[in-house]
Formats: C-alpha cells, structure tokens, sequence
C-alpha cells in the first residue's frame, strides 16, 4: 500500500494521562498516531487522527483540562509510543577492500546492516549513499581489532527509537524508515529511503532537520575516535 497522506480529522493534545491508558484508549477507539512522555514526565502530548467520532472519544477520554489544537492529518497506519528505546545502534568504521563505515540497528534480535561509504552526516543537506549488507549478529557490536590494512572500530553506538508513520520492520521492507538516535556522536533523526532493490538494495542515509542537525559539519572528520577505546582507525592499523 503506499505510504499517501490521508485525509483525516487529526489534533495534538497536552493531557494528564496516563502513558500507556492513552495507548489501549487510542487503540480501542480505532484511532492512529502516536503518544509521547512531556518534558515535565506528568503530561503527555498525543497525536491523534482517523474518523471524526473516534477522535472525539478520544478527546473526551483525555478529559476537559487536556489542550487540543487541530492540525492536518499526517496518514499513520499505527497508533505508536514515541519516545522509548526500540534496541541498540552501532556504527563501526571499518577499513576492508574498501573504506567504509558500517551503519547497525537492533530489529527483532538481529542488527540490520548498511554499509555507508562516506559515513553518515549530520547535516540535513547530505545525502550518504548507503548499501544493504547481511544482517549481523548483536555480540559483534562490541567488536573492535583488527591489523595490517584491515580493522574495526567502534566509531558510535547508543539506543534509537522508531519513527514514521509505518510500523517497523515493515517500513524498512517497504523502503522508508525514520529513526532518532541517541549516541554519542549521533542524535536526532535521520531516515533511510531505499533507492533501489535487488540483491544488494541501495538507500539513503538522510538527516533529518532537528535540534540536533548540524549543517555544514563533517562529523566524521571531527571525531575519528572509537568510543569504545578513544584510538582511531588509523592508530589501529599503525599499531600491529
Ligand atoms: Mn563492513
């Protein structure tokens, strides 16, 4: 089914709520977006959009101190928490026939793999050609070594969330999928957007215009060291 904007009666909503009563109550009512902690971890904001009547429910389930304001529809196909860890991120720079850094998210017990040439950015006006490579194992997230001309570092690493519209694994098979990084030298959002499929699926790795975008920036020239040991990959090799 494509991913098209539908239309759709759709708030965002401040209620003091309970989290996890605001996901069975939008769940119940048929009703698709997503809920989030507030700043202040006592509220919560929602997004809520679908028929009219299910909204509305749902409005009334937030009680008369909630603020709701109309926005436009935004064409989800979940009603999702936001804000919470959906596993483990790595990126490990990795010096084999050819330079590249190797971009990991954790999706059902496995780390789906990108091999990214240039290695990501975090500037929202770049756009990293990324290769689909085999999924690996999670005890390799950890894995750093190497000698001579080939070598692993871990180059970041952290927790993610899952975004978008679409529930995951689904939208990385259906070739879009948003995600916000919480690592060291990575945060914020960014999205990989298949360009084409086959044997070796080719995407882009984007980020997303945030607080944490930095245009202009060359992270991966500014901070060349593992976070796991502080040497580069170049210290790595010139040692063995
Ligand atoms: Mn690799």
């Amino acid at each position: 089914m494509p991913a098209s904007r539908k239309p759709g009666f759709a708030i965002r909503a401040a209620a003091c709520a309970d989290l996890g009563a605001v996901l069975a109550a939008a769940r119940d009512r048929g009703v698709l977006g997503w809920v989030r902690e507030g700043a202040d971890r006592q509220s919560v904001l929602v997004h809520a959009e679908g028929k009219r009547e299910a909204v509305q429910a749902l409005i009334a389930f937030l009680g008369s101190e909630a603020q709701v304001q109309e926005v436009p529809a935004e064409g989800h196909e979940q009603f999702a928490v936001r804000g919470v860890s959906a596993g483990e991120f790595v990126v490990q720079e990795h010096a084999a026939t050819a330079h590249h850094f190797d971009l990991r998210l954790e999706v059902d017990g496995v780390m789906r793999s990108w091999a990214v040439p240039k290695g990501p950015s975090l500037d929202p006006g770049v756009k990293r050609f990324a290769v689909q490579v085999e999924d690996h194992s999670m005890e390799h997230n950890s894995y750093e070594g190497g000698g001579g001309t080939r070598g692993v570092i871990v180059w970041d690493r952290g927790t993610y969330e899952q975004g978008g519209r679409v529930p995951w694994p689904e939208a990385l098979d259906r070739g879009h999928a948003v995600f916000v990084l919480h690592g060291e030298k990575l945060r914020g959002g960014f999205a990989l957007q298949r360009t084409r499929g086959g044997d070796k699926p080719q995407w882009l790795l984007i980020k997303r215009r945030d607080d944490d975008a930095r245009p202009g920036s060359d992270i991966t020239a500014e901070r060349p060291e593992s976070v796991a040991s502080g040497q580069t990959l170049q210290d790595l090799l010139g040692a063995s």
